[in-house]
């Protein structure tokens, strides 16, 4: 895949035209209802800055937290913005996030405290960028899983790492674009680093024996798959 079919790939991803339509919605509320300049900076440098904080708690403790499948309210949605993702992790379908969880966690997150800062303004400036980091996490995560190579060395670490996260070991590496905060709690990690690999790494500790307890993933995946994705039936 060259660098122009990805980019082809992803503007055709209707998650992806949503939040570009949405960030410029808001950039129209913020025309309409403008906050002073140092509240509209400080709201867009918070909502970009705060956003690797906000997707590492979110991934390692919400994704990766053991918990989510076992309600049957949340089991869907876990399997669907994450346990699938790492079953079969290059499947396009369910490489980008559903809208129906990233725009409630953008406005949840973002929209008071755009407020606190600028009022209307502010809190319209705060879920743009939100909204525009949120594009530009997506569009690192294709690079990451899309048959690309890419040619900057920082993006190319950073696909190594991700791919360390998904087929080595899932317990570190939950930055998507920025590792700060993995260094910061200690789950940064290079391959060299930790030798055994992961049994988990595939179902994220959801096992045959963990679906006898908790059945709605299975019984919505048509079973639990075991193995390595390029050896099984893809879907
Ligand atoms: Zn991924
Ligand atoms: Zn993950
Ligand atoms: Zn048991």
């Amino acid at each position: 895949m060259t660098f122009k079919e990805l980019v082809v790939a992803y503007f055709q991803y209707p998650a992806i035209i949503a939040y570009l339509v949405l960030s410029a919605a808001m950039f129209g509320v913020y025309a309409w209802q403008p906050a002073p300049l140092v509240p509209s900076l400080i709201s867009a440098v918070v909502a970009v800055a705060f956003y690797p904080l906000a997707w590492y708690v979110l991934h390692r403790w919400v994704l990766h937290g053991q918990w989510m499948y076992k309600f049957k309210a949340f089991a869907p949605v876990w399997k669907r913005i994450h346990y699938d993702h790492h079953q079969d992790p290059n499947h396009l379908e369910v490489l980008f996030g559903a809208l129906y969880t990233t725009l409630p966690t953008i406005v949840i997150f973002l929209a008071p405290i755009g407020y606190a800062i600028g009022g209307i303004g502010g809190m319209a400036m705060a879920l743009a960028m939100g909204l525009l980091t949120t594009c530009f996490y997506e569009f690192c995560h294709c690079i990451q899983h899309l048959k690309y190579k890419p040619r900057a060395k920082w993006l190319a670490l950073m696909k190594a790492r991700h791919m360390a996260h998904h087929f080595h070991d899932e317990s570190g590496n939950f930055g998507i674009t920025n590792f700060f905060w993995d260094k910061a709690f200690g789950t940064f990690y290079e391959r060299p680093d930790r030798q055994e690999k992961s049994e988990t790494v595939f179902n994220l500790g959801y096992t045959p024996e963990v679906a006898k307890h908790y059945p709605w993933v299975a019984k919505l995946s048509g079973g639990v798959a075991t193995g390595h994705p390029s050896q099984r039936a893809q879907g």
